[in-house]
């Protein structure tokens, strides 16, 4: 579903050159669960980021889904990033102006689908997260939980095949935390690929694998089960 080889990410500014990412070297299968660990600055976000076809890299290569990225201009990225990928931050980014439904609403208008199928779609995902009877509410009447809920269900109703996730637990105590793992567990298990960047070993742990980040290299893997889908 995702493979990178040999993939180095330099940030220059003010004459500094900071190598986020060197020779990076990492294959996910469709339908699995990776959590991603690592210190902090060890080119977590980097990674995602690029996986994510958010930010670009400098050499290597990366192939999503079959797709030699590093030949798509803009619009083609822009493309296979609103088609194949769903996005989960940390800090929810929700609306504070629009409800639920205008809220997930927002990436399908984006990329031109018509209202009806809009509908559809946004009832689906927001039942899917458990919060279908609170279209009309917005935001700031939810719990910190609720809201990633929103933002999950924000991203699932693009049907990605890959969603990537950073530190979606971030701002969430224990047992919200739990729960939104839980609920990404649920998503995996009907074949949505999963990136999780976290610091929560307990979280971490219950992924089928763990992939370890340390000075922009995949440092070790730690594969719980084997992956029931190959790609
Ligand atoms: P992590 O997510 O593991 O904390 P990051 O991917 O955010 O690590 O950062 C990796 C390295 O790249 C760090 O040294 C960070 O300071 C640097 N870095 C990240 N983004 C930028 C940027 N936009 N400009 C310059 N340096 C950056
Ligand atoms: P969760 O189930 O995500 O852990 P909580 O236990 O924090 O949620 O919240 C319980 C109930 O209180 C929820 O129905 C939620 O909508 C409501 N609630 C939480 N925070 C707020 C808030 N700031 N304003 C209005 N309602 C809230």
């Amino acid at each position: 579903m995702l493979r990178m080889n040999d993939l180095s990410k330099v940030y220059r500014t003010h004459m500094i050159e900071t190598h986020a990412l060197r020779g990076l070297d990492i294959h996910v299968k469709e339908g699995e669960f990776v959590t991603v660990t690592g210190p902090s600055g060890s080119g977590k976000t980097t990674f995602l980021n690029i996986a994510g076809l958010l930010e670009e890299f400098d050499s290597g290569d990366y192939f999503l889904d079959g797709v030699d990225v590093s030949k798509l201009n803009d619009d083609a990225r822009s493309r296979l990033r609103n088609e194949k990928l769903g996005f989960v931050f940390q800090g929810f980014n929700l609306i504070p102006d629009l409800d639920l439904f205008d809220n997930v609403d927002v990436p399908l208008r984006y990329r031109g689908l018509p209202a009806a199928e809009r509908k559809e779609r946004i009832e689906h995902a927001l039942a899917e997260v458990g919060l279908a009877s609170r279209m009309k509410h917005y935001p700031s009447e939810l719990s910190g939980g609720q809201q990633q809920r929103v933002a999950i269900a924000r991203a699932l109703a693009g049907s990605p095949k890959v969603l990537l996730a950073d530190e979606p637990t971030g701002n969430l105590d224990t047992q919200m935390a739990r729960s939104v793992m839980e609920l990404l567990e649920q998503i995996n298990a009907r074949g949505t690929t999963i990136l999780m960047v976290t610091h929560d070993p307990e979280l971490a742990a219950r992924a089928q694998r763990i992939v370890h980040i340390i000075d922009g290299c995949v440092h070790d893997l730690v594969r719980r089960k084997p992956s029931l889908v190959e790609d």
